[in-house]
This record gives structure tokens, C-alpha cells and sequence, in this order.
């Protein structure tokens, strides 16, 4: 390890966090935080005023705006939050505030802990065309690429020597944004255009290159912890190959096509790098395996992964607790985790697969969440909750563990049929689809299999999800407005509603027709 501009986290305690964030991600720091007897401090927009994260905090702060830049993106009156309640750290999730290296360096100029790495290393990583550089030159092997300039002909002559397909991204890209496949020439300068838009109108910098295109790859992905001091370990690989337009849908650990020869290979290359800059905190270091199973860097995320859990599940850590320790200065253990048996994550979103996942938004009438031996769901659902197009439409997260991959899809599968949520669409019959197709037991998805095969995807009569979230979400307020009619009428009104479960009969998700009329006959 050479000497490094990154300053190692101060070695004092948290007493009081805050967390920059919303929604589940809110609700799982809160969590550990709480086990730590941290106490907790909840910001929120007008939209999430009775968010489950702003219960589950010992205190909160309106930051009085409804889009995330009048709130959980405004610097400013998140850390006016934080002198308010005298809290002493930060904690930014992931997305919103999350990889801003501005803001980092503004917590620690106001004397607070930043839990997460230094704004250095977040400016670096964030900056794709810095990051492969960085990672280049620790060892790690990059996918060839190539600079966009002004010039036409300079882009195609640049294009033609990586060979085509070539893919235009965005320096500053993230969340599968400002990316564009190019097949042929004359592709080129449209794509180029396009990117270019995309990325200045979402991240405000329109800066765009040139990658090959590595054709069906998987997305596996390494997670990382540094001391800040130049020592690294990994908790092993997560495959994340099952995604619709660079977006990543189900994640699992350990991945299928890793054997213990290439998890050596990549778990160096990544544990190498991250110590080449002195990384501190939590660290994903993402790759693409192509199908000769090379493998290649495509970027680091500098914060606490959507899908940490799988990791989580498989290692029986906690992730969250890790990333507090470093950031008041503790050090990492000296012996990592093996994972042990499978994890399988399924992102539950407010969408609509038979519309071209098209984002839904509404009120939650009616949610169960689904448990059992081997399931956690992480989620900040419940009756009542609005689910506003503002915010990213994941509504949850179910992980299934299981000793063997087989099992832990069995558990996912039954999970899945019983998550139900009435009033908005979701793709959970999506995912069902997903779970029991022959393709994923045998594991064979790359990051093209849903755009390739699932496009025009549409839920069989046995799902009924659409029918059964409409029926549900008719009986509900069918019921409500029942006992809203009692109390009116001089009763205490505190009665519950009927469960529209128990009167949904044929249109309850995932279960067969025959059930459903064996159901209706009973009652
Ligand atoms: P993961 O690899 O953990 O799934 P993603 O890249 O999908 O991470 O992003 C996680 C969350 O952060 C998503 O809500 C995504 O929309 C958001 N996000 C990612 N990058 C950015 C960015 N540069 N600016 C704002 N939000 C982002
Ligand atoms: P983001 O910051 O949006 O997450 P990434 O660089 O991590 O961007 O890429 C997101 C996804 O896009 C990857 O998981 C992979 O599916 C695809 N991808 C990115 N670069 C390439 C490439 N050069 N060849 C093939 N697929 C790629
Ligand atoms: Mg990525």
C-alpha cells in the first residue's frame, strides 16, 4: 500500500444518526442502528409524512418539500436537519444522496460522520471514466474502450477498432441510465446524441464514451469492505444477471457459474483495487463475465448495495452494523464469513410487466406480507401507504434462503404467491414467472434474457394479479365504507374490515381456479 489522500474515519462513537433516505432502505438502518442503541433521526417529504421510516425513528424532521429535490436531494436543509437534532453521523442509503461527493465533504466540514467512504473516493468512482482508469492500473482487467469527441469520423474510426457492437455510456451514469447498444456505423451518432441528452438531463453532466459491447454477459459483483487504511476484505460474489434494461430485478448469492477458482480470481482483483485507493466503508465492485469466462470491470458503487441482503442472507452478517463500525473507526474482522446454502432477492416494484413496466402509483388498500422458515422482506408497506410516482416504484424486497438453490427458490416462489398487495399493480406474477422458469433453475439468465424473452410478457388466468389487486381493493372500500357508516351511526367505529382474503375466492394470486371455487363453496 502506497500513501493516499484519503483520511481514515475518526475513532469516535455514533450516538445519534440521522438517515438521509426513505422508504425500506430508512427502515433497515433504523433497524441496526436501534440493535446498536444508536438512536435515530428520520427526515421526510411531504409525500411520506406517515412513511413507515418516520415511525421507526426516535425522531424526524419535515424537510417540507414533495419532490426528492425540495427534499431528501436538498443538501442543505438535510444537514440544517441534522444540527437541529444534534445528531453526529449521516447514513445516506442508496440512490438520492447517496454517491454525492459533495455532500459527503459538506457532512464531514460540519463535523459530522459520513458513514461511507471519503468524498474523494466517491468523486472518483463516480466518474466511470476515472473509475476504469483507477481500476486499470491496480490490475483489474477493463473492457476495451474508447473516447467520444466531436469529430464523426474520430468516433467511427474509434468505434470500428473496438468492433461492433459497441455500447455509449455516461462518465456520470447510474441506475441503467445514459446507456446506448450500437449495432452499426450508422447508429453511432444518434446514440451518441441520445446518451449525451439523457445524462446531462439526469446527472447534469453529459460526458459519454465508448465501451465493446461484451455480448450475453452475466452481471456478477463483488462486495467489498475497507478499513480506510489499506486493508480490504470481501464477502464474496453476487450474481445479478436478471435484469430489464440494465436494471437489476432478482439477485442471488453465491452466483451459479462461479466456481471457487474464478471467485479466487475476481475476489483479488476486487479486493486489490479497492485497496489500491484505501477505499473505507462498504464498496460493490460490479463486473461483466462474458461467456469465455473472462471477466471484466464495469464500475464501483461507493454506498450500500439494493441488494446487500442476499449478501447478508448467505454470510449471516450485517452489513449495516459493519459500515457503522468502520465509520467510528473500528476496524474489520480478522476472518471473513464462508457463505453458506443460497440467497435469492426479488425486487418488488409498482409496475405494471403487462405495459411495458410502466410505473404505477396509488394508495396500498391492503397489504400481507408473506413469512416462513428462510424468508425476510424488507419493505415499508402497509394499509394506507401511497406509493407517489416521485420516488423510485420499488415498493419491497423478499430474499429467500434456502440450503441449496433449489430450496431457496421453493421458499422464494412461495413467498411470492403470498405477498399480496391490493390497490396497486405490482410484478410480483412477474417474478413468479421468473422463479419457475426452467431458464433460471438451470441459471442460465445473462443481463439480455427479459429485454430478449419477456417483452411481451403478459400474466396467465392462474396469476390473475391484476383482477386480484382490483377485486380486493373494490372490496375493501366496500368495507371500510361499512364500518365508516357504523361509526358515523354511533358505534366506536374501531371494528376491522373484513379481509377481502377471505372473500377473494378465484382471484387470489397464484392460486389455481380449483381452489379459488373449493374456497367460494365453503363460505
Ligand atoms: P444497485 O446496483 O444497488 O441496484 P442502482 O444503480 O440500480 O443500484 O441504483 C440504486 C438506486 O439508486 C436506484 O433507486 C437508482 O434509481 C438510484 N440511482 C443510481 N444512480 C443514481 C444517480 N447517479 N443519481 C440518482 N439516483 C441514482
Ligand atoms: P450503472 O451505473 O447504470 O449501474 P453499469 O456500468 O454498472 O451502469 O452497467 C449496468 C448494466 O449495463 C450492467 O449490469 C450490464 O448489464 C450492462 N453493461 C454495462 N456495460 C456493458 C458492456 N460494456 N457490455 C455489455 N453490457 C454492459
Ligand atoms: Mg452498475
Amino acid at each position: 500500500m502506497t500513501s493516499t489522500d484519503t483520511t481514515p474515519p475518526a475513532a469516535r462513537p455514533i450516538r445519534r444518526l440521522l438517515i438521509a433516505n426513505r422508504s425500506e432502505i430508512a427502515c433497515r438502518i433504523i433497524q441496526t442502528a436501534r440493535e446498536l442503541g444508536i438512536e435515530t433521526v428520520a427526515v421526510y417529504s411531504e409525500p411520506d409524512r406517515d412513511g413507515a421510516h418516520v415511525a421507526a425513528a426516535d425522531r424526524s424532521v419535515a424537510l417540507e418539500g414533495r419532490t426528492p429535490a425540495e427534499s431528501y436531494l436538498d443538501i442543505d436543509k438535510i444537514l440544517a436537519a441534522a444540527a437541529e437534532t444534534g445528531a453526529d453521523a449521516i447514513h445516506p442509503g442508496y440512490g438520492f444522496l447517496a454517491e454525492n461527493a459533495g455532500f459527503a465533504r459538506r457532512a464531514v466540514e460540519a463535523g459530522l460522520i459520513f458513514v461511507g467512504p471519503s468524498a474523494e473516493a466517491i468523486s472518483e468512482m463516480g466518474d466511470k471514466i476515472r473509475a476504469r482508469e483507477a481500476a486499470e492500473s491496480s490490475g483489474m482487467p477493463v473492457i476495451p474502450a474508447a473516447a467520444l469527441t466531436e469529430d464523426r469520423q474520430t468516433n467511427l474510426d474509434a468505434a470500428a477498432r473496438l468492433g461492433y457492437p459497441v455500447l455509449v455510456k455516461a462518465a456520470a451514469g447510474g441506475g441503467g441510465r445514459g446507456m446506448r447498444r450500437v449495432n452499426e456505423a450508422s447508429e453511432l451518432e444518434e446514440a451518441a446524441h441520445g446518451a449525451r441528452r439523457e445524462a446531462t438531463a439526469a446527472f447534469g453532466d453529459g460526458r459519454v464514451y465508448l465501451e465493446k459491447y461484451i455480448l450475453d454477459p452475466r452481471h456478477i459483483e463483488i462486495q467489498v469492505f475497507g478499513d480506510g487504511r489499506g486493508r480490504v476484505v470481501d464477502l464474496g460474489e453476487r450474481e445479478c444477471s436478471v435484469q430489464r434494461r440494465h436494471q437489476k430485478i432478482v439477485e442471488e448469492a453465491p452466483s451459479p457459474v462461479v466456481d471457487a477458482a474464478l471467485r479466487e480470481r475476481m475476489t483479488r482483483a476486487a479486493r486489490e483495487f479497492a485497496a489500491s485507493i484505501a477505499y473505507a466503508g462498504a464498496g460493490t465492485v460490479e463486473l461483466v463475465l462474458a461467456p469465455d469466462g473472462e471477466f471484466y470491470f464495469l464500475e464501483m458503487n461507493t454506498r450500500l448495495q439494493v441488494e446487500h441482503a442476499v449478501t447478508e442472507a448467505v454470510t449471516s452478517t450485517d452489513l449495516v452494523r459493519w459500515q457503522l463500525e468502520i465509520a467510528s473507526g473500528g476496524s474489520l474482522p480478522e476472518l471473513t464469513p464462508e457463505p453458506r446454502g443460497q440467497a435469492i432477492e426479488c425486487r418488488v416494484y409498482a409496475e405494471d410487466p403487462a405495459n411495458g413496466f410502466l410505473p404505477t402509483g396509488g394508495t396500498i388498500a391492503r397489504v400481507d406480507h408473506p413469512s416462513g422458515v428462510g424468508i425476510r422482506v424488507d419493505s415499508a408497506l402497509s394499509d394506507g401507504s401511497v406509493v407517489a410516482l416521485e420516488y423510485d416504484p420499488m415498493l419491497a424486497k423478499v430474499v429467500a434462503w434456502g440450503a441449496d438453490r433449489g430450496q431457496a427458490t421453493e421458499r422464494m416462489i412461495e413467498a411470492l404467491r403470498n405477498f399480496r398487495i391490493a390497490g396497486v399493480r405490482t410484478n410480483i406474477a412477474f417474478l413468479l414467472d421468473v422463479m419457475r422458469s426452467v431458464r433460471f433453475a438451470e441459471g442460465a439468465f445473462t443481463t439480455t434474457t427479459i429485454d430478449e424473452h419477456y417483452s411481451a410478457w403478459k400474466p396467465t388466468d392462474t396469476d390473475a394479479a391484476a383482477l386480484a389487486s382490483a377485486a380486493a381493493a373494490i372490496l375493501i372500500r366496500r368495507g371500510v365504507a361499512r364500518s365508516a357508516g357504523r361509526a358515523g351511526g354511533g358505534e366506536t367505529g374501531s371494528e376491522r374490515p373484513p379481509s377481502p382474503w377471505d372473500t377473494l375466492g378465484a382471484w387470489r394470486l397464484g392460486q389455481s381456479a380449483e381452489h379459488g371455487t373449493a374456497a367460494r363453496k365453503r363460505s
